[in-house]
């Protein structure tokens, strides 16, 4: 996904080689390569701003090395800043100490939230977590059935309103939902309780745009399960997008971590990394690819080390 924006770095790091201590010309020149790279991957301006600055002041100030020569003294602040536009530490998921932590999910349709229940379902159960995925996307009856698939998949008990157990849901919008997702979300709970399983993955509706009615569900389900964690998910494929939405979501909803999916694609990717900046909220996971393995745990210094290597 960083392709570009890595092989723009490197170049904005060549001109540097084989110079002694760098003057403030060499200094601004690189500054101006590293803001275009970082403009042109789509990292949200405000973001590139701060993080121009820092990596100035950081070179004005750096003292003559033995260790570091200044093309790897310049690189080396550029890392501690993507570690800290990233967000610094690896932030973990924070269980209940009542069983079932409840982790909710939320984000746009198609943003990968269906599979990140089933790759969370896999990942939990490999560290020795009892799962529940729960169907709470009642707007698209196909959502069901997709997780029913991937927890079948990942070996997970899902929790789903039985087909001739739910009435049609008339909403303001005059859409239809198949049920009430914060009912089918409590009783998951319960349910859970009663069954031991001590994680519920809640799997929320998503539309295609952010609008009012969708955000007033998934907040609703919120209030009524008063979640451990909220995760958002953003695609970073949507490019520039992803920041609006990022920010439409912490205003709607609230989430207290991002996981960001689809970073095997071949699009810029840079509002993604501006996310966590933008929102203060942590980016926990990462996903990269449609099969359920391919997720893990984020870590902002190793994808820094991947955007720089
Ligand atoms: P939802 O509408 O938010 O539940 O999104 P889905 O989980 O249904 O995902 C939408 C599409 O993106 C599906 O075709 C998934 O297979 C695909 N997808 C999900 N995560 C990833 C990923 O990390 N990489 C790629 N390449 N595709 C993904």
């Amino acid at each position: 996904m960083f392709d570009s924006l890595q092989d723009r770095l490197q170049s904005a790091f060549k001109g540097l080689r084989g110079k002694g201590k760098l003057s403030d010309a060499d200094i601004d020149a690189v500054a101006r390569e590293i803001r275009v790279a970082l403009l042109d991957a789509d990292v949200a301006v405000p973001v590139v701003r701060e993080f121009i600055s820092n990596v100035k002041e950081r070179a004005r100030g750096a003292e003559v090395s033995q260790a570091l020569n200044p093309a790897q003294q310049v690189i080396k602040i550029v890392n501690d800043e993507l570690v800290r536009i990233l967000g610094g530490e690896t932030r973990r998921i924070r269980f209940a100490k009542n069983p079932p932590t409840v982790i909710m999910l939320a984000g746009l349709q198609g943003a990968g939230k269906t599979t990140l229940a089933g790759k969370l379902g896999r990942w939990l159960k490999e560290q020795g977590h009892s799962p529940m995925l729960v169907a709470a996307d009642l707007q698209r009856p196909n959502a069901v059935t997709q997780l029913k698939v991937v927890g079948d998949q990942a070996g997970v008990t899902v929790f789903a309103p039985e087909a001739g157990n739910v009435g049609a849901v008339q909403q303001s919008s005059g859409t239809q939902s198949i049920g009430d997702p914060v009912r089918v979300a409590r009783d998951a709970i319960a349910e859970a309780k009663r069954t031991l399983h001590d994680v519920v993955v809640i799997d929320t509706a998503g539309r295609l745009a952010i609008d009012a009615e969708l955000m007033k569900q998934a907040a609703d389900i919120r209030e009524a399960t008063q979640p451990d964690e909220v995760l958002f998910v953003i695609d970073a494929m949507i490019g520039q997008d992803a920041v609006g939405t990022a920010e439409a979501f912490l205003e709607g909803v609230d989430f207290t971590g991002v996981v960001l999916s689809k970073l095997d694609g071949d699009a810029r990717g840079g509002a993604a990394l501006s996310v966590r900046s933008v929102t203060g909220r942590p980016i926990m996971f990462a996903s990269t690819g449609e099969k359920l393995d391919e997720f893990d745990v984020f870590h902002p210094d190793r994808m820094a080390s991947r955007i720089l290597d």
